[in-house]
Formats: structure tokens, sequence, C-alpha cells
């Protein structure tokens, strides 16, 4: 066994290690360094915590054998573009341990377990811990859903995609009915397995817009907070406790399913924050300083994480959380948008690259599924061999996870001083020759700017419109996440060069090369 003494000067320096890691993550140069610090701190907060004494070695082995197999057959099987959603699903699950381990607190507390007296600060930390927990695991569910696209209409689902959405839906409800059943269906059992199916019809549901969700969003959260007060007063009441985390979970569905798409980066972030919060709590149950610091700097900087996206998305978070986003009646008809739009070839861009001075190439999330980095690093260099120009225009938003375009760039080794951030690219946008996109479509759309009543109303956009001429690289004419046509796509200084991103983009190398 080991000292308490010992035990806290590791962790302190666990947490050094953790701060030290979250600053080396901020830039890209010493992000790798960043995350072997902060892996080193969470090794040596883990051991020591092992060290302690009084724990059943088996059933963590067993447990550390099931997570890293999950773990390491996930990281190597999902693709790269599916790396958002996997992170989102995997968020979710600490929030669910955050709950777990409150839950058996209370069960030990009410067994009188040694070291366990269920004093004001305990009970507080325990219902934080449920109802935060529950609602990042609940959230972060539906937000894997939404990234996946399998919790809206028009997406076709993959098998695996199936599998976990009405599985999950059916484990939920099936494990309602079973907790009333057990509890021989008291009152309070009747409320979780209500809680429990009402939870499992939402994420069945196709639809991801309810009449009334605000109310409804409010209505739980009350319901919840009420809950937490009743448990707090009668610790004993384990029912009271899981009535709380059902009920916590449906308002966690509910938070989430009606945020447009656009607004998901938003979400994540703030799903993550949460998940922090929901560790801190737990820390401050069991008495865990690391946990207590771990969590909050995860709390922290998630929450500093999503007041950027806020910003990068021209919204406050009550818009976000609140205002429901989405096509609407009045997005105008893909048919309508799209009568002018001209289609072009490698060959004929070739010759307009000719005689460019200044080209700007804009990734989207096309560039990370066709995982073209590569070929565009080599078609900026060609570029640059004949004395042209090249920047990248980066927004903040683009791809499916905050810094998606920087990490890929960075993987093809283009060099840092050519990514220009949206602010410092747009002034100058008048002036270039040749606006690239490749695979981007919301982050240019300038209805953005046009219709006040579009989803996407009043979130900065990088100008391509604004460039001599566009060239955009897609596969067709479908939207991007947030469902909406995309006028740039028609108009008078925009050509479609129609492909896949990668083959695109090596097929324009290759014309460049021919026609020199
Ligand atoms: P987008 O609006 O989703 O559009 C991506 C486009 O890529 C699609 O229109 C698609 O058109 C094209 N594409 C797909 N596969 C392709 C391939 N193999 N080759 C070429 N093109 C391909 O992407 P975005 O402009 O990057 O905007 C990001 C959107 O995601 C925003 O709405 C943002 O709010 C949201 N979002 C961002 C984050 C984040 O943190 N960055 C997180 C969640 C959601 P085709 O099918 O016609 O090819």
């Amino acid at each position: 066994m080991l000292s308490m003494n010992y035990v806290n000067y590791a962790y302190l320096l666990a947490a050094v290690l953790f701060i030290l890691g979250l600053k080396g993550l901020a830039h890209p140069r010493t992000a790798v360094r960043g995350n072997r610090m902060a892996a080193l701190g969470m090794l040596i907060a883990t051991v020591v915590t092992l060290l302690i004494g009084n724990i059943e070695f088996h059933y963590i082995i067993i447990g550390v054998v099931i997570g890293a197999l999950i773990g390491t057959v996930a990281a190597m099987k999902v693709a790269m573009t599916a790396m958002p959603e996997m992170v989102g699903l995997f968020n979710g699950f600490g929030g669910g341990a955050s709950v777990l381990v409150a839950g058996s607190a209370l069960v030990a507390t009410m067994l009188h377990a040694a070291g366990h007296e269920a004093d004001t600060q305990m009970k507080i930390a325990t219902v934080a811990s449920g109802i935060i927990g529950s609602v990042t695991f609940f959230g972060s569910y539906v937000a894997f859903g939404k990234l996946a696209e399998f919790l809206a209409v028009r997406w076709k689902l993959y098998t695996w995609q199936k599998i976990i959405k009405y599985g999950f839906s059916l484990m939920v409800m099936a494990g309602g009915v079973w907790f009333g059943y057990v509890e021989e269906f008291s009152p309070m059992a009747i409320g979780v397995t209500i809680s429990a199916i009402l939870i499992g019809l939402i994420l069945w549901s196709p639809k991801d817009r309810f009449p009334g969700i605000n109310a409804l969003k409010i209505l739980f959260g009350i319901a919840a907070v009420a809950l937490a007060v009743l448990v707090v007063f009668n610790p004993e009441d384990l029912t009271m406790f899981w009535l709380m985390v059902g009920v916590a979970g449906v308002l966690g569905v509910l938070l989430t399913i009606s945020i447009g798409g656009a607004d998901m980066p938003v979400v994540i972030a703030l799903l993550n924050s949460y998940s922090g919060l929901a560790a801190a709590a737990t820390g401050f149950v069991i008495n865990n300083n690391v946990l207590i610091i771990a969590g909050s700097l995860v709390g922290a900087s998630g929450i500093i994480l999503t007041n950027i996206m806020c910003k990068a998305m021209n919204r406050s978070l009550t818009n976000v959380l609140f205002g429901v986003m989405g096509p609407t009646s009045d997005t105008p008809d893909a048919d309508d948008v799209y009568k002018t739009v001209k289609s072009t070839s490698a060959d004929e861009i070739a010759m307009m690259l000719d005689t460019a001075q200044r080209v700007v190439i804009v990734p989207g999330y096309g560039m990370a599924v066709s995982q073209a980095q590569h070929a565009v690093r080599d078609l900026a260099n060609l570029l640059e061999e004949r004395d042209i120009t090249v920047e990248f225009a980066i927004h903040p938003v683009a791809g499916r996870m905050p810094g998606h375009m920087n990490v890929l760039l960075a993987e093809a080794n283009i060099p840092y001083d050519k990514l220009k951030e949206m602010d410092e690219i747009n002034p100058t946008m008048n002036t270039v020759d040749i606006a690239i996109v490749l695979g981007a479509n919301d982050v240019v759309n300038p209805v953005a700017k046009t219709d006040p009543g579009s989803p996407i109303a009043g979130m900065p956009i990088i100008d391509v419109d604004k460039a001599r001429t566009s060239v955009v690289i897609k596969r067709s004419l479908s939207p991007g996440f947030a469902g909406i046509p995309n006028p740039l796509f028609a108009a008078e200084n925009n050509l479609m060069y129609f492909g896949d991103g990668k083959k695109a983009i090596l097929d324009l190398i290759a014309a460049i090369k021919e026609s020199s």
C-alpha cells in the first residue's frame, strides 16, 4: 500500500504533465509531444491509483483487456473520416462511466461500506455526476448518429450503423423494462421504464425534429434537477437516482437531436466539456484528486473550444442549443438554384492555370473523404514551380471535427505558413485568379450572407465568390452537411469539375504536365 502523501505527489506530477500536454496540443508542431506528455501523466495517475490498495485486480484486468481490444480494433478499422464520430462515441462512454461510478458509490453508502459516508459534498457530487454523465452519454450517442449521418432521413444506413442504431435503441428500452420488472413496477420504477422507452423511441425515430421540443427540454431539465434534490435528501433511494439518470438521458437526447447540421461542431465541443465536468464531479464522489484536476481541465478546455466554435459560426450558445436549424420548407429547390451550372475538365483548368498568378485552394470534407491531401500538396508544388503563388484557405469548421483540415494538410507536410485563416484570406479574395474548392460546400455557401432565413445564416464563409474564377471539385451537386443548395455552383464565374477529389487532382496534375 502506498502512503497518501506519495500518491498526492504523483497526482500533482500527473496534473503538471496534463497541463504541459494541453499546451503542446495547441500547436500542430508540438501536438505529438503534447499528446505523449498527457499520456504519460495518465499512466502515472493510473499506476499510482492501482497501488493505493483495496483493489480487486482481476476485474480491472478483464476490463482493460476488453477495452483495449475494442479500442485497438476500432482505431485500426474505422476510416480516418469516421474518426470524429468514433471520438464522439468514446467521449460519451466517459459520461456513462461517471454515472456508473456515482451509482456504485451510492450503493456503497447504502451498504455502509468503509470510507463511504454520504456527506453533503458527496451527495451533491453524486447527483451532478449522474445528471451531467447521463446527458453526455445519450447526447454523445446522438451526436455520433448525426455525424455518421444515420439520424436523418435522407441517408442510407450501412449495416454497422444499423446495428448500432437499432441495437442501442432496443437495449435502452429493454433495460428500462427489465429495471421496472426487477423493482416490481413501483411508481418510481414505472418512471424509469417510461423514460427508457421514451429515449429508445426517440433514438429509433428517423425524424430529428419534434414540435414543442424547447418546452420539452426545459421540462426535462427541471424534472432532473427536482429529482436530484430528492436524491440529496434521501440518498438511500437508489430508484430515485436511476430515475434522475433516465430523465437526464432524455434531456441529453432532446438537447442534441434538434441541433442543426452546421452547428454540430459546437455541440461536440460542448459534450466534450460535459464529460470533463462529469469526471470532475465523480472525483468529488470518490475523493480522487487527479480525477478532479483532469476532469476540470477537460471541462474548461471544452468550454473554451465551445466558445471559439460559437464565434466561428457567429452564433450564441443559447441560439445553438434552442434554435432549431436545418433545411425548412423555405429552402429553395435545388433544381431552381442549379439552372445555370457549367462544368469543366482537367484540360480546361490546366489552360486557365497557365495565366494565373495567385491560386487559393479551399479544402473541405470531400478532401478528407477522398484522402486527397497528398495529391493537393503535389499540385501546389507543381504550381509553385511555375511561379504561381499558392495558399490554402482554412475555414474553422471545414470537415467534420475542429482542426480537421489542419491535421490533414500537416500530414501531407504542407508548410503552416501557407495555411491562411478565413479572416486573413477573405479581404484579399478579390485578387485571387483561381479559387479551387476541393470537396467544400457549406463553408463557401454565399447564402450564409444573403439569406437571413437560411439554416447557415450569419455563419462566416470563405468568400470564394469574390475570386476572378472559382472551380468546385466534387462528385455531384448534392448538398453538404447543412443539407441546402449552394448558389456558388451556378454563379457566372464558377465552373464545376465533377469527380472524386483525389482522382480529379491527379488528373489535373497530369493535364498541367501535359500542357507544358
Ligand atoms: P460539407 O458542406 O459537408 O460538404 C462536403 C462536400 O464534399 C459534399 O457536398 C460532397 O459532395 C463532397 N464530397 C464528399 N465526398 C467527396 C469525394 N470523395 N470527392 C469529392 N468531394 C466529395 O463540407 P464543408 O464545406 O467542409 O463544411 C463542413 C460542414 O460540416 C459544415 O456544415 C460544418 O458546420 C459541419 N460540421 C463541422 C464539424 C467540424 O468540427 N469541423 C463537425 C460537425 C459538422 P458530393 O457528394 O457531391 O461529392
